[in-house]
Formats: C-alpha cells, sequence, structure tokens
C-alpha cells in the first residue's frame, strides 16, 4: 500500500469536543497542511517571507481563525482556552503557523496582560495596534547578575519621580527586544516601605522602546547564532508617565504567573504538534531507508524508537489536555502545570533526539525541521522556569496536600 503524503497533516473529529472546535481543527489542519508546509523554504527566505506571509495571512483571517488566543470583542476567535489548546497541536506542526495565525510570543502573553490588567487608555496605546498588528512588543524580566528561576530576586528598579516612575537595571535574553515597540517591564518598586508579601514588590510597567536611556546592548547569541532577536538591554533613568504601571503596585509577580501559567499549557500543546510531526518524518523515514541489507523498519533498535516516541506523545498530550481541564474547570493547576513544563519538553527531546539518529547526518541539517526543533526543545528545558524549579514545585504541592491530612488524587479536575 502507498504510504500518503507526510506534508499533510491526518486530524479526524474527536468525539469529545464539539463540532466547532473539531472544524476548527480541520480547518487549522487544512491551511497548515496544504499552504504552510510546502512553503517552509520560502517562509525562511527574508526576501520571500513578507508577502507570502500577507498573503497566507489572508487565508486565515477568511477562514475566521486569526488570533485563537484573543476574545472575540479584541479581534480574536473566542474560543476559549480549551480551545486554543486543541489548536496549538496542529499549529505546532510548523514553526511558521503561529505568527500566521496572529499568535506570536511574546507579545501574544503581553496581550493577554494587558487584556487582564490593562486599563482601557493602555489598551488604546499598546494592545490595539499589535492585535492589528501595526506593532509588536517584548516581555524584559531576566536579568543577567540574578536568578531567572527565582523573580523575586530581581533588582532592576523602578522608582516614582513626580509623574513618572523612573526605571534603572539591565535585562537580558528580552526575546523580540530589537524589533519591538514597547517593553513590559517586571520591576521592583515596593522595596523599603515595608509595604506587601514576598511576592508583591515587582510592579510590570510599559516602556516604549524609544524612550531615552532603553538601550539594546547587543543580541546574546544563542546556539551560536549571533544577531538573533535575545537581547540584552540596559535601562539608565528610563522615566515613563505613571499611567505606564500595568495593574496595582505589586502585582507584577502575579500577572507574570497569570501569563507563564496559561502559556505553558499553549507551549506544551505546541510541543505536541512537534513531536507528533517529528514522529511521522521518523516514521517515514524507517519505511524509506536501507541499511544492512534492511529498511530501517525492521531493525528492532528503530522499532524501539518508534514505540518510546509513541508512548512519550500519548503521555505528554494526555497529561497537557488535563492540565487544560483542571485550568477550565476552576481548581488549582499548579501541580499540573509544573508537571506539563518539565515532562513535556523532556519528551519533545527524546523524541526529536530520536527522529534526528534515524535520519543520520540529515538529522542535524537544515533539510528537516528537526534541528530547529531539537533546540527549541532544549531551551524549553530553561525557559519560562528550569525543570528542578517544577519538579521542586510539584513536591511541595504534594507534601503539603499530605501534611494537611489529605492523599493525591489523580481523577480530580
Ligand atoms: C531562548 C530564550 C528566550 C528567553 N526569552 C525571555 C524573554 O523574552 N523574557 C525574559 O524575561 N526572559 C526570557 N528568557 C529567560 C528565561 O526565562 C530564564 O533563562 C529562566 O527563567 C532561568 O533563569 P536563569 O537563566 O537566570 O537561570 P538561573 O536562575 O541562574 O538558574 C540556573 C539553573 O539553576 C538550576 N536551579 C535553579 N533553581 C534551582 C533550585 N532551587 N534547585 C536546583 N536547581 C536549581 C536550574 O537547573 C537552572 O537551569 C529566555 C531564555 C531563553 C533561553
Amino acid at each position: 500500500m502507498a504510504i500518503p503524503s507526510f506534508n499533510t497533516l491526518t486530524v479526524s473529529p474527536i468525539p469529545a469536543l464539539s463540532d466547532e472546535i473539531n472544524q476548527i481543527r480541520l480547518d487549522t489542519a487544512k491551511i497548515v497542511g496544504e499552504y504552510i508546509i510546502p512553503n517552509e523554504d520560502k517562509l525562511s527566505d527574508p526576501d520571500q517571507r513578507p508577502q507570502l506571509v500577507e498573503e497566507l495571512r489572508e487565508y486565515v483571517k477568511d477562514a475566521d481563525l486569526w488570533a485563537p488566543h484573543l476574545p472575540k470583542e479584541y479581534g480574536g476567535m473566542g474560543i476559549g482556552f480549551l480551545g486554543h489548546a486543541y489548536m496549538n497541536e496542529i499549529l505546532a506542526w510548523s514553526p511558521h503557523s503561529n505568527y500566521i495565525f496572529g499568535v506570536q510570543a511574546p507579545t501574544s502573553g503581553n496581550q493577554s496582560v494587558l487584556i487582564k490588567y490593562g486599563t482601557e487608555e493602555q489598551k488604546k496605546k499598546f494592545l490595539e495596534p499589535t492585535i492589528r498588528g501595526e506593532q509588536t512588543s517584548c516581555f524584559s524580566m531576566t536579568e543577567p547578575d540574578n536568578p531567572g528561576s527565582d523573580p523575586r530576586s530581581l533588582q532592576t528598579t523602578a522608582v516614582k519621580d513626580g509623574d513618572e516612575w523612573v526605571i534603572n537595571g539591565r535585562k537580558w535574553f528580552t526575546s523580540n527586544g530589537d524589533a519591538a515597540a514597547w517593553a513590559l517591564v517586571m520591576c521592583r518598586t515596593e522595596e523599603g516601605d515595608g509595604s506587601g508579601g514576598v511576592n508583591e514588590k515587582m510592579t510590570q510597567i510599559i516602556v516604549p522602546t524609544d524612550t531615552p536611556g532603553f538601550t539594546i546592548e547587543r543580541a546574546v547569541p544563542v546556539w551560536g547564532h549571533s544577531g538573533g532577536s535575545h537581547c540584552e538591554i540596559t535601562y539608565k533613568d528610563v522615566g515613563v508617565p505613571l499611567e505606564n504601571q500595568v495593574g496595582s503596585r505589586g502585582s507584577g509577580h502575579q500577572a507574570a504567573q497569570d501569563r507563564l501559567g496559561a502559556g505553558r499549557v499553549y507551549h506544551c500543546m505546541n510541543c505536541v504538534g512537534q513531536m507528533w510531526r517529528a514522529f511521522d518524518l521518523m516514521v517515514k523515514r524507517a519505511t524509506e531507508r536501507q541499511v544492512h541489507g534492511g529498511l530501517l523498519q525492521d531493525k528492532q533498535f528503530v522499532q524501539g524508537f518508534i514505540a518510546e516516541s509513541y508512548m512519550d506523545i500519548q503521555a505528554s498530550r494526555l497529561m497537557t489536555i488535563n492540565c487544560a481541564e483542571v485550568i477550565d474547570s476552576g481548581n488549582d493547576p499548579r501541580t499540573e502545570i509544573s508537571a506539563i513544563k518539565v515532562f513535556v519538553p523532556n519528551a519533545l527531546h527524546r523524541v526529536v533526539d530520536r527522529a534526528i539518529q534515524v535520519h543520520g547526518a540529515m538529522g542535524v541539517s537544515g533539510d528537516t525541521p528537526l534541528a530547529g526543533m531539537y533546540q527549541g526543545a532544549r531551551t524549553l528545558r530553561i525557559a519560562d522556569g528550569p525543570d528542578e524549579v517544577h519538579q521542586i514545585l510539584i513536591a511541595k504541592n504534594v507534601l503539603k496536600h499530605y501534611h494537611e491530612g489529605y492523599t493525591w488524587d489523580f481523577g480530580v479536575l
């Protein structure tokens, strides 16, 4: 039997989902499979990319699939958290999809924060231009001299001076810093006055990137590539109006948690989609490549790779969907979020590693998306909170529960 084209996704309706979400998944798969994946070479070419992105965005908008992360009143799809999670595993088949569908981290996270915490004026001035695609933004939290894994340690300060916040400090790994029109900056505002608990010392403040004193020192080279967008930035006496404060004073830590909590589910569904594609590439290669007198598919080592990858994907997918359901139900999802944040990027790392191995040299070349996926998987074990920090949180939550006299209920949503 002929093996079908592996560039087209096989997506069927899921009985437990509504007709609306199933249709969205099918429509998304059509655009990703038929228009984006076959054009990935062109989308990676800086000369051809801009026009093609514009054309593809028109398809997306015509199909009512623009901005799945945003509510309808802000120009998005309004499909809620679970709907977006289910769509994401399909978007993730191509590294180009999210941008074409109007979801671009870190701006998408900033948009969610402004929708929840922003004033009407901030929404008009900063949020709406990003939704219209006229501006992008960045999120400036991590610092070179303090551990990002403990955001309470951050030292960039904002001090009130008349009708301004004046910001001083140094950040790095501010992704998209070079292209952003404004940065959402995590600042220490509450030191010395005795107010607030340990998690109430920070405030997020919007800084237009053309404000005097905002200086991009360099793009930090990542994975050997210089000229990227992960910027090291100094803030020297950067003055912005008090109205640029997002949410109440001291709410910066909570706003970061809100952003990262939901973001981690999307990241994990993205990981699932990438694993799914890596798996298809691996299986296809195994059915075609002859080595030592036989197809790779007939070697037991490779059969082991296929079986282990299948289990990694299924486990990751079900864990992530369960976590999304816990969030949707309104129960405390912190343990589930930390669990997927550790398990799923590690599973992606393993699946892509096996797919690379099966491809031999081709696996580390630029001729497949695997090398980029591998770097992304490894990076994700650090970004958004390193593995160890989340493992500590899982154990802490479980132990607290037992010390309160309960056992853990794995069935609860
Ligand atoms: C590609 C990329 C893009 C990024 N984009 C952004 C961005 O847009 N904006 C932004 O603000 N930040 C961004 N980051 C930064 C990221 O969020 C931080 O790197 C992350 O939070 C970890 O902080 P750190 O690098 O300071 O590591 P540290 O906090 O110094 O931790 C180093 C290591 O220590 C270990 N560790 C930490 N705590 C414990 C513990 N309690 N017990 C045992 N071991 C521990 C972990 O293994 C950890 O990896 C990005 C990072 C990368 C790699």
